[in-house]
């Protein structure tokens, strides 16, 4: 199984991102659909590094496997922070996208163009079968756009527009999109924690 990483993911956005950004680097993934009795494993952390730990040792230890969890979200500067770790479910269980985008809107409605910032933030963690869990982070940073535009990506793609694009994520082809995400920059890390590989 050398080289191998089972993705602690059941989002299959991010899963397609993730095989995506991993198959360059030589790694061959598998997921949890390929392993049918895995637990779901709550979230209730109070920072994107910690659910991303949590994940990924908790299902390393279950299956014995070599195992990538990550954790990500939006950080809205005029918002404090928020959503932060709510982003899957800003807008209340269970977690929708289109809702999360309509309350993100509503909040930002009078806050001007200058004050728009926010940056997607990644943590992923991959945990050993004995559960020693290594992380790293990527950050990509941006602005939150006045109303939702583009058709491709997922969650809050239609309302972000990253530094340096006037297109919103959801508008970037997924190769541009994987080339600068916070994922993105996240998994450029990976080799940093395992110098063998691959
Ligand atoms: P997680 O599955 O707990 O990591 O929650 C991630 C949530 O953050 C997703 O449901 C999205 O709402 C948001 N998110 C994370 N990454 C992205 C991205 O690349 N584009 C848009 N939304 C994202």
């Amino acid at each position: 199984m050398h080289n191998t990483l089972l993705l602690a993911t059941r989002n299959r956005h991010k899963q397609r991102e993730l095989e995506e950004l991993l198959s360059p680097l030589g790694i061959k993934v598998i997921s949890l659909a390929d392993i049918p009795d895995c637990p779901e494993i709550e979230e209730d952390g109070q920072s994107f590094e910690e659910n991303a730990i949590k994940k990924a040792r908790l299902t390393a230890l279950h299956t014995g496997l070599t195992t990538l969890a990550d954790d990500s979200g939006l950080e809205v500067e005029a918002l404090g922070g928020q959503p932060g770790v709510y982003s899957a479910r800003f807008a209340g269980e269970p977690g929708d996208d289109e809702a999360n985008n309509r309350k993100l809107l509503r909040l930002m409605k009078d806050v001007p163009a200058e004050q728009r910032r926010a940056r997607f933030v990644c943590v992923v963690a991959v945990s050993d079968p004995n559960g020693e869990t290594r992380t790293v982070c990527g950050v990509c940073e941006g602005r939150i756009a006045f109303g939702p535009r583009g058709t491709g990506g997922f969650g809050y793609d239609p309302l972000f527009i990253p530094a340096g694009y006037t297109q919103s994520f959801a508008e970037l082809s997924a190769e541009e999109k994987n080339r600068i995400s916070h994922r993105a920059r996240a998994l450029q890390r990976l080799p940093e924690l395992f110098p063998g590989w691959p």
